[in-house]
């Protein structure tokens, strides 16, 4: 099997996942392409400063940071998609919205290298279903890749592939991610949230409930299910902050819309807390509130 080299990796969508992934990917010293729509359109962009512009800020330098982090960020950045020609990887990092995901495969794809992997960073939807968008040529090389938040820090990806996807690309994929990525993979099978997500909103969602029930603070119930549970990350509420609440409500219905006969399918009911926040763009850490107020 001929090595895979990764000589620039291009990921769409700089919001918390994209930016934070690319900043990652730099500071390997894996050079990046980022696209995102501009701030007006794409609300919660500041984290792009925060990430990127960050590592450059860092003395000393992180390698490549400066040279190697291309933000393209316009209403018509699709005209720079032709820089996909150089990508050896394309990570979509796009909000958690199918159709939105679709319509950017289909105008991605007829720019992607012949060679290259495309892999959906989603937290949980149907990569089968996202793969239907793309053209034939590019199902085999098309799986998912879930890095978790903050990706500069937490080391699992899971990769998922689809009935499609060619083994030597998951297996090649794998091999950038444990070497030059340094994180660990584990392989899921393209069910409803995949592994962790399906656990762990389960756990948050119950936790959110009877947090409720019992009358308890955020303060309180982070302190419990935090440190003391043993998690050398923060407690639930401070999570779902740091995920943000408009991407763990997306996440919550892909349970819903998957698992209805579940017989855990009552405690998948999204809290009327979260919509209530969310309606009033408490989106959490992006835009600077959430269930705390300042995050
Ligand atoms: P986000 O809302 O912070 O950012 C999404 C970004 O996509 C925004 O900046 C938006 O402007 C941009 N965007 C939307 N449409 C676009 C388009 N057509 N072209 C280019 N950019 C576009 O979302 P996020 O939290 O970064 O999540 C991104 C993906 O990663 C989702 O699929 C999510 O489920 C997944 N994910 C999120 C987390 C998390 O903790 N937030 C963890 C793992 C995976």
């Amino acid at each position: 099997m001929s090595r895979f080299q990764v000589r620039k990796v291009a990921v769409l969508g700089a919001g918390v996942m994209g930016a934070q992934i690319a900043a990652h990917l730099v500071n390997v010293k894996v050079p990046v392409v980022l696209f995102d729509l501009p701030a007006k359109e794409g609300p919660k962009n500041g984290i792009v400063t925060k990430a990127v512009e960050g590592l450059k800020k860092l003395k000393p330098a992180p390698l490549g940071v400066a040279e190697d982090a291309a933000l393209i960020q316009q209403a018509n950045y699709e005209e720079h998609l032709e820089l996909l020609k150089e990508c050896d990887l394309v990570i979509e990092a796009i909000a958690e919205r199918m159709d939105w995901k679709l319509d950017l495969y289909r105008k991605v794809a007829p720019h992607v290298a012949p060679h290259a992997i495309v892999a959906s960073n989603t937290s949980g939807l149907s990569i089968t279903k996202l793969s239907e968008a793309l053209p034939e040529e590019i199902k085999p090389r098309f799986c998912g890749i879930h890095f978790f938040n903050p990706p500069r820090y937490m080391y699992l990806v899971e990769l998922i592939p689809t009935p499609t996807t060619r083994a030597d690309i998951l297996d090649q994929l794998e091999t950038f991610i444990t070497t030059s990525v340094g994180k660990g993979v584990v392989r899921a099978k393209d069910t409803p949230n995949f592994i962790a997500n399906r656990v762990g909103i389960a756990g948050m969602l119950s936790t959110m409930k009877e947090a409720e029930n019992y009358g308890l603070t955020y303060d309180v119930v982070d302190d419990l299910t935090g440190k003391k549970l043993g998690r050398a990350s923060s407690g639930t509420f401070r999570t779902a902050d740091v995920v943000g609440l408009d991407t763990m409500a997306h996440v919550i219905k892909t349970m819903q819309d998957n698992l209805a006969d579940d017989p855990f399918y009552p405690s998948y009911a999204t809290p009327p807390v979260l919509a209530r926040l969310i309606e009033q763009g408490a989106l959490g850490q992006k835009s600077g509130a959430g269930f705390y107020r300042k995050v």
